[in-house]
């Protein structure tokens, strides 16, 4: 018998302001998808071959699209599908300290490389009190005033990680404790690499499932309140949103590294999922204007994008340039170095969105931070 994975999945129908809930089958023999509309008890999509869809993306809590309607996973359809494909996986927060932000893109790059993907992320500030109640196990200790002072010093980025056994792969990338130490039994860690001493240790992984929950939930919490604050100052700034194909070609932790050879400062990072209607008044502009328009909005809300705050004086001119032409083939030909013709595929999924019009910059930070984070 051929595989079919289920799901419950929800849609927010824009035009009835109601969530819909529906079955989604995946038969990964030959990659088609079918829907089954759970109130009206019947089928709502047939049978059909469907190349956007990856098996590797079919977990709980995640968004897909299905012919453009973006599906939120909420459980397994059955018990074969959650013992098949839900055995292994596991969410972990990590927590790169104030010491080493600017060093985000390589540790990017080593949890991509370590079949971790990231689900959410935020750069944010914390109060001293916020510090002490994350590190509430640690109360007490001789080194808790100094760790709670250093982690509340300036800002931190916190990810929910997932994957095969997160919990340990990311632990395992950190290394031990001490930077020292860690030089000496794993120097590819990130703190033998990056660490200076046993508070200013690059980083954090939960320890145990229970803690992964409660971390997660600090710091992206799913029910009441939003967390801590994003760092986005709204001053000598412009925008800059890492694109879904982007984020899903584990091409961010390259891009942010470029971003900052090139000079310019990230002072606020977060990642969103957007859905159409947050697409559509995002791109408002270009409505009538662009051709791409459609497949633009179709694109932002395929799965995850990361918004930037790059800062700096004259910050929407020089980045603009930085980004290079919107077409990346043209960008390839006459500006070889800029992030389009780097990481851009088309004029749809070329890499990068940033703001046009300096007027606007400021503006599209605040859609993000402002309106999106409010
Ligand atoms: P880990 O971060 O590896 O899980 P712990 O949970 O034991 O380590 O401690 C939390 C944090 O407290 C560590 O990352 C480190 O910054 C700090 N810390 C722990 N033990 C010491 C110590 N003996 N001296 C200084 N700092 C420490
Ligand atoms: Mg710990």
């Amino acid at each position: 018998m051929e595989d079919r994975f289920a799901f419950l999945t929800e849609w927010y129908d824009p035009t009835s302001a109601l969530l819909r809930r529906y079955q989604l089958f995946y038969y990964p023999r030959d990659g088609s998808v079918e829907m089954f509309d759970v109130k009206n008890q019947r089928i709502f999509l047939r049978r059909t071959k469907y190349n956007d869809m990856h098996q590797e993306d079919l977990f709980i809590g995640n968004r897909v699209n299905v012919f453009s309607r973006q599906l939120h996973l909420i459980d397994y359809g059955d018990q074969y599908t959650a013992n098949k494909l839900g055995s292994k996986k596991e969410r972990t927060l990590a927590l790169i300290k104030p010491d080493v932000v600017t060093k985000i893109g390589d540790i990017l790059e080593l949890i991509y490389s370590s079949n971790l993907i990231v689900t959410k992320a935020k750069m944010t500030k914390l109060t001293w009190s916020q510090a002490a109640d994350f590190y509430t196990e640690h109360q007490g200790k001789p080194f808790f005033n100094n760790l709670v002072q250093f982690m509340s010093s300036g800002p931190v980025v916190a990810m929910e990680l997932m994957g095969d056994e997160a919990m340990s792969i990311w632990r395992g990338l950190l290394g031990t404790s001490d930077p020292a130490v860690a030089r000496r039994e794993a120097p590819q860690s990130v703190r033998a690499q990056f660490g200076t001493d046993g508070i200013k240790n690059v980083g954090h992984g939960s320890d145990s499932p229970a803690a992964a929950a409660r971390e997660t939930e600090f710091f992206f919490p799913s029910t009441i309140g939003h967390g801590p604050s994003n760092t986005a100052a709204f001053t000598d700034c412009t925008c800059c949103i890492i694109k879904p194909h982007a984020i899903s070609e584990g091409l961010a932790g390259k891009i942010l590294n470029s971003i900052s050879a090139g000079g310019f400062e990230i002072s606020a990072l977060q990642m969103f999922n957007m859905d159409r209607v947050n697409a559509e008044e995002f791109y408002e502009v270009y409505n009538g204007i662009v051709t791409e328009y459609p497949n633009m909005v179709t694109e932002l809300c395929s799965g995850p994008c990361m918004a930037l705050e790059i800062h700096g004086t004259d910050a929407p001119k020089t980045f603009r340039e930085f980004c290079g032409p919107a077409d990346p083939e043209i960008a390839r030909h006459l500006r070889p170095t800029t992030l389009r013709a780097l990481y851009g595929k088309d004029k749809v999924k070329n890499a990068v969105h940033c703001t046009d019009l300096p007027e606007d910059s400021v503006l599209e930070v605040q859609y993000f931070f402002k309106i999106l984070d409010g």
